[in-house]
């Protein structure tokens, strides 16, 4: 092993972490290093600690160690923020899987980090209540690695991103100290609001063990249509209409581009697949009855007023749910070979000339080659993704279409990551979107929290010094 941690001190956590506390062999090189990843952990141990006090022992041996320790939670996430090598050790969120509890009164979660998305929102939704973070990925992330991650998700138009459903959160230093800010009320201003500095931070500046989440009331009403759109001027004129018609209950606006749409949609497309933009909108409220028709009302409308061609509005669960998978259905994309998947926020003003120029980039640069590139995403945020297949999955091809992709962003102050983070992938890219004072002030901060710069080191930014990561 070519660990700083010694094989004693290994022993000795194992000791005290219990039989299930320490993986190490087959047990660890076996398990797949993340989601669409087939290749093994390169990590030679996996800590699994119970509980916070366990995190604390693991994190304070491997800082006296100078051990570099990668935070596992579901692996989902999209920028190798979680990718080790063998002079890592993981530090796994798995066994930390327990709802503490809940709040009815004052709609609060309190979660253990390694705590499944779907898990939560189950749990919120049998007592009444609703979390309303919600992506893809729901059946595998981890609430710890949302928060880390800062993720955004479906209903961000809405909701806002985790940041804005999460009240305090309990996090472990480098050296082992517990800051237990786990705040359950909407207003504390009594000084720094800590859980800030963690979320986001992508497993930077310390590990995340407990959270305390805000929960919603349920929603009783829930309407759901696919539209299709001739230009992107409807679009963003729809967008407009729909938020002043729907009175505030607008909680998706998802864009799928052409191709995407006729990729996912398969043979029996619920719209006939030939518009150039369709979006998935679905509106959350109280009033079943009365929801219902101002929704009808609403896509009527925008159907009168030339912003939609055509419609369909779902009748039930099942209808709904389809038309989700739908959106959610980006693995088809990779029966077309090995794809780059992006994830980039700017204006909406700057939407459609943007994907324009990065598509006509594209075109020049694989002039005469077989490639696809497909655009859908949260648009209602301003967020979009590209998912591109350019035939092969080297650095050099990526390299080539990072280019297309964030170059553009400079000149309309765009931003490089609009929910997946930077983790190793993007950090390159990072002047592009941050300023050389924000890098900086970053930096002071991770210096500050973790001196040793053992915790997820080299993710976002560099400091410095032998990169194993690259
Ligand atoms: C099908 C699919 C759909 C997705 N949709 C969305 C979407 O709509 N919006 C979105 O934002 N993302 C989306 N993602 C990306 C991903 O799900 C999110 O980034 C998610 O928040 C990652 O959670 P995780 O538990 O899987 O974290 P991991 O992948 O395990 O880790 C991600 C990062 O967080 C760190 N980390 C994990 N847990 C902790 C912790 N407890 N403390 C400190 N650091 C930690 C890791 O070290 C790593 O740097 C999607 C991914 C997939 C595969």
């Amino acid at each position: 092993m070519k660990l700083k941690l010694s094989d004693e001190s290994i022993s000795s956590l194992g000791a005290e972490l219990g039989p299930d506390g320490v993986l190490t062999g087959d047990d660890v090189s076996n398990r797949p290093s993340g989601i669409w990843r087939s290749e093994g952990i390169a990590a030679p141990v996996i800590f699994r600690p119970a509980n916070t006090e366990e995190v604390a022992t693991v994190l304070r041996a491997c800082n006296a160690a100078g051990q570099p320790v990668i935070t596992h939670g579901g692996l989902t996430g999209l920028v190798k923020g979680a990718i080790t090598t063998e002079q890592d050790v993981v530090l796994s969120t798995e066994r930390l899987n327990a709802i503490e509890s809940l709040s009815v009164v004052d709609r609060t979660m309190l979660v253990q980090a390694g705590v499944k998305l779907e898990q939560a929102q189950d749990r919120a939704e049998s007592d009444g209540l609703m979390l309303a973070l919600d992506m893809g990925a729901r059946g595998s992330c981890t609430l710890g690695g949302n928060a880390a991650t800062n993720a955004g998700g479906n209903r961000v138009i809405r909701y806002g991103m985790t940041r804005d459903n999460v009240l305090g959160l309990e996090a472990v230093l480098a050296d082992g100290t517990v800051v237990s800010s786990l705040n359950g009320m909407l207003k504390n201003n009594a000084g720094y609001d800590l859980k800030q500095l963690f979320i986001g931070s992508e497993g930077t500046l310390g590990v995340i063990t407990r959270l305390m989440l805000r929960l919603r009331p349920a929603w009783r009403s829930q309407n759901t249509a696919l539209v299709a759109c001739r230009d992107f001027t409807a679009v963003t004129k729809l967008l407009q209409a729909l938020d002043e018609s729907l009175g505030g209950t607008l909680s998706a606006f998802e864009v799928l581009w052409q191709n995407y749409y006729e990729l996912v949609a398969g043979d029996n497309p619920p719209l006939a697949a030939d518009y150039p933009y369709y979006i998935l909108v679905e509106a959350l409220g109280a009033d079943i009855a009365a929801d219902h028709e101002r929704f009808l009302g609403a896509i009527s409308a925008a159907i009168d007023n030339k912003l939609v061609a055509d419609a369909v509005v779902c009748k039930s669960g099942a209808e709904r749910e389809a038309l989700w998978q739908l959106r959610d259905n980006v693995d088809r994309t990779m029966d077309c070979g090995p794809v780059f998947i992006f994830d980039v926020s700017l204006r909406l003003s700057h939407m459609e000339a943007y994907v324009d120029t990065v598509l006509e980039r594209l075109r020049i640069e694989w002039d005469g080659s077989d490639y696809h590139v497909w655009v859908f995403g949260h648009a209602g945020d301003g967020n979009l993704h590209f998912v591109c297949a350019m035939g092969d999955r080297e650095q050099a091809t990526r390299d080539r279409v990072e280019r297309a992709v964030y170059e553009p962003l400079a000149q309309i102050s765009g931003s490089i990551s609009g929910e997946h983070g930077i983790g190793l992938e993007k950090k390159r890219w990072l002047p592009t979107s941050r300023t050389p004072e924000e890098i900086a002030l970053m930096q002071r901060l991770k210096q500050t929290l973790d001196p040793g710069g053992i915790l997820n080191p080299n993710r976002v930014f560099d400091l410095g010094g032998a990169d194993e990561h690259g």
